[in-house]
């Protein structure tokens, strides 16, 4: 469950009210899950909810309890990776359990042989003739043989465990991708997004080289999913992504910052650049033919803004930002389907 206590929700009370009001109206499971999404709606916290339930409602999806959880899966369970990682964490435990187990049979066997061949030892100082030696030539073959079939049991064993340890490495590889991954759209999400400008910002210091960002958002997007439906609207976002993989290069990030807001952050880039590589996108996208895939109609074609600003020295990652998403209200505010760069 997520932390609340420094989003500053105003009225605390006032929103639990709401949220189990809405539940019972619903007819709801009245789950901490659904309470939490209802709560995180109600307060306003995360836009990511409020506008998923809001298009829900709009498009008369009827607000089921699975509908709820998958909202909450998306944006609120942060426990999602934590309880793959406590599952991850078992795992290695027992495997390691079983790794002490087989060193430990190890150890027993390799004493008992140890003592065997001792005992061996002292029988061969006191045999007499060919006769005995045979006998305790057979005894040790015996034994031999017996610590290497036990060998052999034990490196399968530990083989075992180390294919477990494998597989598991690779599993929590996977759950990493998909933590940072946009499942509409299968491009980064957001969360990558804040690790990659600081890695990215530390680069360009580092190299004494230009980084800039844009920021884009699709235009009249609402009335857009109003006319054609949500799912036609999920197929844009999927469209607007793909062109972005089509037209960047390898070293360019992009991601799904949020609802239909894209980000790219351009390594080795100055202002001027990134607003021509804006533009670029910008006409690619308003030039592109949309259609119904089903009925195969030609849609409205879809416009995006974008607001575009270099990183400055010394300038805070925030501040340089914020100046892309202020460009990118300008943008709005001049008509939409341009780009604005921040120059101030
Ligand atoms: P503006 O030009 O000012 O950006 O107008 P807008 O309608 O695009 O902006 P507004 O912020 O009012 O609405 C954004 C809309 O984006 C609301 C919602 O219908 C749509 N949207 C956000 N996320 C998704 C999504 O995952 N799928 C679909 N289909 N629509 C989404
Ligand atoms: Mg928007
Ligand atoms: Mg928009």
């Amino acid at each position: 469950m997520t932390d609340y206590e420094d989003t500053g929700i105003k009225d605390p009370n006032k929103v639990a009210l709401q949220a189990i009001q809405r539940i019972q109206d619903e007819g709801l499971p009245a789950s901490p899950e659904i309470y939490e999404l209802f709560f995180v709606y109600y307060s306003g916290v995360s836009s990511e909810v409020t506008r998923s339930i809001d298009i829900m409602v709009n498009q008369n999806f009827e607000l089921t309890a699975e509908r709820c959880m998958e909202l909450y899966r998306r944006y609120l369970d942060d426990d999602l990776t934590k309880q793959a990682l406590n599952k991850a964490e078992q795992i290695v435990g027992d495997t390691l359990n079983g790794v002490d187990q087989i060193m430990d049979n190890f150890k027993i066997s390799n004493k008992h042989f140890f003592g065997s061949m001792e005992h061996i030892n002292a029988d061969v100082l006191d045999a007499v003739d060919v006769k005995q030696f045979k006998s305790l030539l057979a005894s040790i073959i015996k034994e031999a043989q017996r610590m290497v079939t036990e060998n052999h049991v034990l490196e399968k064993k530990l083989e075992k465990s180390s294919i477990t340890m494998q597989q598991l490495k690779r599993e929590m590889e996977e759950i990493r991708a998909e933590a940072y991954t946009d499942s509409l759209t299968g491009i980064p999400n957001r969360k990558k997004f804040d690790l990659e400008v600081v890695r990215l910002v530390a680069e360009a210091r580092e190299e004494a080289t230009p980084l800039s960002i844009i920021f884009i958002d699709i235009d009249h997007f609402k009335s857009f999913n109003d006319t054609y439906g949500h799912q036609i609207g999920d197929q844009v976002l999927r469209l607007v992504a793909r062109a972005f993989r089509d037209s960047l290069k390898g070293q360019d990030f992009f991601c799904r910052y949020g609802g239909e807001e894209f980000v790219i952050i351009l390594p080795k880039t100055p202002l001027k650049g990134a607003a021509h590589i804006a533009d670029i996108l910008r006409q690619s996208i308003k030039n592109k033919d949309i259609k119904n895939k089903a009925t195969n109609e030609k849609l409205t074609s879809v416009t995006i803004s974008s607001g575009v600003a270099e990183l400055r020295n010394d300038e805070e990652i925030d501040k340089w930002v914020s100046r892309a998403d202020n460009a990118l209200y300008r943008a709005k505010k001049q008509g939409r389907n341009c780009v604005i760069v921040s120059e101030e």
